[in-house]
């Protein structure tokens, strides 16, 4: 992984690029090493930050070893009297989040519903970067529990959609998909791509510059089989409702077995949402109880199927195996 730059670089390199400040909480005058990024500089402990992190202390084991040596046009870059390490392609307001999350113990906390979007996405594209172990599997847990697998939970959050990480949900959904994507938690991904599925296309397209190509192209492929599926399940009602209504006893049995809804083409939205009963309920047309009641008992049945398919639609084996990763997960 190219994650940070060599330790040592050519004499007189680098002219005229604005230098980056120190941070000024994440800068301790007895550190022992500093981190650059594109804005700022943190002076900070190479212990800690070994103890914590397997890139990091391989990282500091290289400028150990180039500590002693002085070829001819190598130099390595020193800063305040202690090494320098430049960190590439890490903006450094995300290093921010994360080594505060490292030093600061009330910085963090996984059951925080509000920690910012940019915190969370920060800690979890980071944490995988530089394989902080702990700190990746908390930030794991804390977006697993806003996205929770199953489909009771999936209907209250998408009916109630409360704010989550200071926006609301579904502005979290595409930002969240991205880092878990980045970060490859396969763990995450079948729920945040369910939830993304959800969001108009205009959204989607909004987020194309910043999005994994593949990522995107999962996203599309699997958003598409989803609303095929609901298409097809929103057109086969009134012939379901005609089955159901075959033993009809109410005075009322001939309006029954037509099978008769309203309006039903407003659902065609191809939105899995659009799949609950309380929704369908809306669209029957003059029902009798009974026959309503035998409606609703096909139509769960029948979305618990699709719920079931969904995983596979992004190419995911199911929502058991995703249990079992992130179980795996946060056991590791
Ligand atoms: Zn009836």
């Amino acid at each position: 992984m190219e994650s940070q730059r060599s330790h040592k670089r050519r004499k007189g390199s680098d002219p005229g690029i604005v230098a980056p400040q120190q941070h000024e909480i994440l800068w301790f005058p007895d550190g022992n090493i500093v981190l650059s990024t594109d804005v700022y500089l943190f002076k900070l402990y190479k212990g800690l930050l070994s103890m914590k992190s397997s890139v990091f202390r391989d990282m500091f084991d290289l400028v150990d070893a180039g500590a002693g040596r002085d070829d001819d046009d190598m130099v390595q870059e020193m800063y305040d009297g202690v090494p320098l390490v430049t960190l590439v392609g890490d903006r450094g307001e995300d290093v921010v989040h994360l080594m505060r999350a490292v030093f600061e113990h009330d910085f963090y906390h996984r059951d925080d519903k509000n920690t910012p979007l940019d915190v969370v996405t920060a800690l979890l594209v980071l944490s995988t970067k530089y394989d902080f172990r702990e700190l990746r599997k908390e930030v794991v847990m804390q977006i697993s529990q806003q996205y929770p697998m199953s489909l009771k939970d999936f209907d209250y959050i998408d009916r109630y959609e409360a704010p989550l990480f200071g926006r609301p949900q579904s502005e979290c959904d595409i930002t969240l998909l991205k880092g878990a994507y980045n970060a490859g938690v396969d763990a995450l991904l079948p729920i945040l791509f369910l939830h993304c599925a959800s969001q108009s296309m205009v959204s989607i397209l909004c987020e194309v510059n910043s999005m994994n190509p593949e990522c995107l192209c999962i996203l599309l492929k699997g958003r598409e089989k989803l609303g095929t599926r609901v298409d097809q399940f929103l057109m086969d009602l009134p012939e379901r409702l005609q089955e159901t209504s075959k033993v009809c006893k109410s005075s009322n049995a001939d309006i029954c077995k037509k099978g008769h809804y309203i309006e039903l083409s407003l659902l065609a939205r191809s939105y899995y949402r659009h799949t609950q009963f309380d929704l369908l309920y809306d669209f029957l047309h003059s029902e009798c109880k009974s026959c309503a009641t035998s409606v609703e008992k096909q139509v769960n049945k029948n979305r618990k199927e699709i719920w079931e398919e969904i995983p596979s639609y992004f190419g995911y084996p199911g929502w058991d195996d995703a249990k079992a990763k992130l179980k795996e997960l946060i056991a590791s």
